[in-house]
């Protein structure tokens, strides 16, 4: 097999300078495709880390003095990086990662999307008045925090490292960026294309193992808010750590999502529109908010499970960098360990494996899986309890409306739900009864921008992608005048 072409390795964005990690500890990057080494990455020390926060609480106070459309214009130029630099930032993904490159650009233009948004609401960091009686004037002021931990996932490398910066940088806050360890090739280069545009300490970019830079970050007592998204678990560590130092925490964590099929809804439309949901053609379902759990009514179940076996089975599985691939490998091998240990238990726990479950053939080398789908699964199954967040649906058979709620509603996690039938009170009803953040009404789970996101119960606490969020990055002081 030829070499796969090395990346250079690149500092991390730290006070204004590219630094490699105390002592040069650096984590290998590897190539899910070929399993080749294609670069390093620094692994920054608590030390490492602890220099990037006093480098932004340093430079706090300058960021904060700017006006709002100061700091939009620098976003705005931000965002242009994206653009102008798109097809290397998403050909980066796509040899870290394994997503198809084709996704990838998407996930540029989605991040250039929502930096633009923030940019312009950052005049929402307004203040209220209070009426205080003819000898007073109360009103508040938004004070934005003095520096942001921005912690983010494997999935969605260069668009959630960029985009889930933009809206603390919009609301005044300095902001230190973790990207997660197995894909950080992306946020270094970015970190290097952005390097001139903030004053030192502004923007920082902090690479690492996350039970070191990670836990570092968020329990750093200088940091008093710490925005996370990773899985549930990481997700109580870092509340745990920010609990103990009373640390304004928002967390976007995991999701086990139905998918809700009524006997009336049109089965091939769904079929196709459960593959979408699953984000099998984005990511491999490597996304929080994939339907891996679908429940479909027994009227159209057989039908239906013919419909998306047809569905998955046109999904191409192949070279991340080819236009035409629609899966490529999963991100890393353990990730690739703990997906086709599920798919094992899914077949000795009594599922039945309609499509897939094994290695595409002709894909020896690389971390593939092929689209799996499972019928005949019950909710003491693994498949059917635990977040797999790789390529695999498992099927659900239904008869009785509450009966299935109480399924859907029966895991400690709420992230997202989708609904299909043509009946709209039915339909709306149902959303009503679903204990998960965002419902997708016949639909594939696309949102909006602007419309909040997040989970219900242990899927996480906060907005994002909204005004709500930005409103996270400052405490409301209030301010009193006695008038004499
Ligand atoms: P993860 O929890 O393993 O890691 C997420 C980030 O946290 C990484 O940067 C990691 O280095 C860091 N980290 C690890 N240990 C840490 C610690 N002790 N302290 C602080 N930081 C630490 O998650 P992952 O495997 O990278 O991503 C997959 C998970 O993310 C899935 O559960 C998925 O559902 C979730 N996710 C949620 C959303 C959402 O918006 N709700 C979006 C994408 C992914």
């Amino acid at each position: 097999m030829p070499q796969d072409t090395q990346v250079p390795f690149r500092g991390m964005l730290i006070d204004g300078e590219l630094v490699e990690a105390t002592g040069g500890a650096t984590l290998e990057s590897v190539n899910p495709a070929t399993e080749q080494v294609i670069g390093a990455v620094p692994d920054a020390s608590a030390g490492d880390v602890d220099r990037a926060v006093q480098a932004a609480l340093r430079a706090g106070q300058a960021w904060r003095d700017r006006t709002w459309t100061q700091r939009a214009a620098v976003l705005r130029e931000y965002a242009q990086v994206l653009e102008d630099n798109l097809e290397e930032l998403a050909h980066l993904d796509a040899i870290d990662s394994g997503n198809p490159i084709t996704s990838m650009r998407a996930d540029v233009q989605g991040a250039i999307g929502e930096i633009r948004y923030f940019a312009g609401l950052g005049g929402e960091t307004k203040g209220r008045t209070i009426p205080s009686g003819p000898d007073a004037l109360t009103f508040t002021e938004f004070v934005p925090y003095p520096v942001v931990a921005r912690i983010v996932p494997f999935n969605h490398p260069i668009k959630f490292m960029s985009a889930k910066s933009a809206a603390p940088l919009a609301a005044g806050c300095p902001v230190i960026v973790k990207p997660g360890e197995q894909t950080s090739l992306s946020a270094l280069r970015f970190g290097e294309l952005v390097q001139d545009l903030f004053p030192a300490g502004v923007f920082n970019v902090v690479t690492g193992n996350g039970a070191t830079a990670g836990a570092a970050l968020a329990g750093h007592p200088q940091v008093p808010r710490v925005a996370f998204t990773g899985s549930v678990a990481t997700g109580q560590r870092v509340a745990a750590l920010g609990n103990e130092q009373i640390k304004h925490l928002s967390l976007e964590l995991g999701g086990k999502n139905p998918l809700i099929v009524f006997p009336d809804a049109d089965v091939a439309t769904t079929a196709k529109a459960a593959v979408a949901a699953m984000n099998l053609a984005r990511c491999m379902g490597q996304s929080c908010g994939s339907a891996s759990r679908i429940f479909v009514h027994a009227d159209v179940s057989e039908e239906f499970l013919a419909a998306l076996v047809d569905a998955v089975s046109q999904l191409l599985v192949g070279d991340p960098l080819a236009e035409d691939t629609d899966m490529g490998p999963l991100a890393f091998r353990a990730h690739y360990d703990k997906v086709t240990a599920l798919i094992a238990s899914g077949v000795d726990e009594g599922a039945k494996l309609l499509h897939g479950g094994g290695r595409p053939a002709g894909l020896d080398t690389g971390f593939y899986v092929e689209p799996t789908v499972f019928a005949q699964v019950d909710m003491g199954m693994r498949i059917a309890r635990e977040e797999i967040f790789g390529p695999v649906m498992s099927v659900l058979t239904w008869t009785d409306h509450e009966d299935m709620l109480a399924q859907v509603n029966s895991l400690d996690v709420g992230l997202t739900g989708n609904i299909w039938t043509n009946d709209i009170s039915l339909a709306l009803r149902t959303a009503r009864r679903i204990q998960s953040g965002y419902i997708s009404i016949n639909g594939t789970g696309k949102r909006p921008i602007g419309s909040p996101f997040g989970g219900f119960k242990q899927s996480g606490i906060g907005k994002e992608s909204a005004l709500d969020e930005l409103l996270s990055y400052g405490r409301e002081q209030s301010v009193t005048v006695t008038l004499r």
